[in-house]
């Protein structure tokens, strides 16, 4: 079932068959809707974070729940047959069992507590839910089978499917199910939740015709399982919808490199051959003279997968100090990111995760998204409103981390009630206006709206328009904070 389609299908220069845009479609509008995607789960880790029908998040006591960022009640409770699958309400749980979870209930049951992986959940539900129109459909995909059948993958690929065609307990064989796995290996989205951590995975025929460009003129958003594609600029009519399958912010050679790793083609996209001219995101960085890089690299990126604050600091501390290393130049942002998520939020340091996502919000956002309406920068903005609340309370904290903030005046109510009217303007554009996360936005305005409204000072300014509030002016005295972090970082 889809929604607003404003495209068409048509053999595509890029691959295969693509979509297209059948009118003008203007920043921010929404390209397609797919309310019920034919498959999402919950990977392996998030299996027990997840609702199974609704993806509904709740971390197991961490995580970006920890800022209060989602008020929203509802606590996840087990199947009480399987005890492997977890739904938010009783709703939930009854959708799931009519469309699938009766016939996978026994079979995880049986297994547990060895619970299947997310590609094998998955693979079964593709082959008991997907109707019989559906399958010419998928079968037209791309299995890339022969090219998997070199890669060190292909083991595992044949036991998975093996797997999967046992437990299913499908008419298919053997081999059939192996090319059902192939092509949701290739063809798969990764399904993030509103803050765009990956928790699961989702599959769709009519997304998986979206072909990739690290310069794309489209992102997907997830508001739950309901998969969105909106506009991140001006799409002219008959022009191709493009989406990045990967993180579009690495370097060329990585995301070269991580394109033919995993779905087996080289990008031919403007940014790819020839960045200058392009219209979105530039290759931040071309070479470090003089410097190794390769080495340095390679460590920063090791790095990412032990998120300890010791060994996220040295990584960070060893890229800062070639004095070289462009901000914007992955894996640094990534570190801060991770040092952020991963360590300062989780252990409510506070201060320290606010000056690192001020560090990104001031400095790399900008350059990595530049549209403003870009949905992965208004949720890195709210994130960052969630911190200045966290740290509003307590500005004693902040001046023990930033002694410079000593004697400052600042005034945090400003940025606070600042960041959520520009991140209010945006919402409708980056999420769409009745999406979950435009509602927590708008509460959470109201909100701060109330509580300052109510005081004297910022009374008088609140409700008016953002431009009048001084966010700007406010923002400049707590760069220097940010810029100290950053000495401090380089030496
Ligand atoms: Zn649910
Ligand atoms: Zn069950
Ligand atoms: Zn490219």
């Amino acid at each position: 079932m889809t929604h607003n389609i404003n495209i068409y299908t048509h053999p595509s220069s890029l691959g295969g068959t693509g979509l297209f845009a059948t009118t003008k479609i203007t920043p921010g509008q929404l390209v397609l809707s797919i309310p019920e995607p034919l498959v999402t789960v919950p990977d392996d880790i998030h299996l027990t974070e997840c609702c199974s029908r609704c993806m509904l998040w709740r971390p197991a006591g961490g995580g970006t729940s920890m800022l209060n960022l989602y008020e929203d009640e509802r606590s996840l409770n087990y199947c009480t047959g399987c005890r492997v699958v977890k739904y938010c309400s009783k709703d939930c749980q009854r959708a799931d069992w009519r469309a699938l979870h009766k016939v996978e209930c026994a079979i995880f049951k049986k297994l547990h507590p060895r619970i299947l992986p997310g590609s094998v959940r998955a693979t079964i539900r593709m082959l008991w839910t997907t109707p019989g129109e559906a399958w010419s459909q998928i079968n037209s995909l791309e299995s890339h089978e022969s090219e998997l059948r070199k890669t060190d993958k292909w083991e595992m690929i044949t036991l998975m499917a093996k797997g999967a065609h046992g437990y299913s307990g499908t008419i298919l064989g053997e081999k059939d199910v192996r090319g059902v796995y192939a092509r949701l290996l290739i063809n798969s989205i990764t399904l993030v939740n509103s803050t765009f951590d990956p928790i699961g995975i989702a599959f769709d025929p009519l997304a998986s015709l979206m072909n990739h460009s690290c310069d794309p003129n489209s992102v997907m958003v997830f508001d739950g399982r309901t998969v969105s594609v909106r506009a991140l600029r001006e799409i002219a009519k008959d022009e191709e919808i493009t989406i990045s399958y990967i993180d579009n912010t690495n370097p060329t050679s990585r995301r070269r490199s991580e394109l033919q790793g995993r779905y087996f083609f080289t990008c031919s996209c403007q940014k790819c051959v020839s960045p200058a001219t392009c219209s979105g995101l530039k290759e931040v960085f071309i070479d470090i003279p003089g410097v190794t890089t390769s080495n340095l690299e390679e460590y920063a990126w090791a790095a990412i997968s032990t998120p300890s604050e010791d060994v996220l600091l040295k990584a960070i501390r060893a890229l800062h100090t070639t004095k070289l290393w462009p901000l914007q130049r992955q894996p640094l942002p990534l570190l801060h990111h991770e040092l952020i998520h991963s360590v300062y939020i989780p252990l409510s340091k506070w201060p320290q995760a606010l000056l690192h996502s001020l560090l990104l919000y001031l400095y790399v956002d900008p350059v990595h998204y530049p549209q403003r309406h870009h949905p992965v920068r208004v949720t890195h903005a709210f994130t960052l409103v969630s911190l200045f609340l966290q740290v509003s309370g307590d500005l004693d904290s902040l001046e023990r981390v930033a002694p410079k903030a000593k004697g400052m005046d600042l005034d945090l109510g400003k940025i606070i009630w600042g960041l959520l009217c520009e991140i209010v303007a945006h919402v409708a554009l980056s999420h769409g206006t009745e999406s979950t996360f435009a509602q927590t936005v708008r509460r959470k305005k109201q909100e701060v709206g109330e509580d300052l409204g109510a005081n004297e000072t910022t009374g008088v300014w609140v409700g008016k328009r953002i431009n009048d509030v001084g966010l700007e002016e406010e923002l400049v005295k707590i760069r220097v904070l940010v810029d100290g972090l950053l000495e401090e970082m380089k030496n």
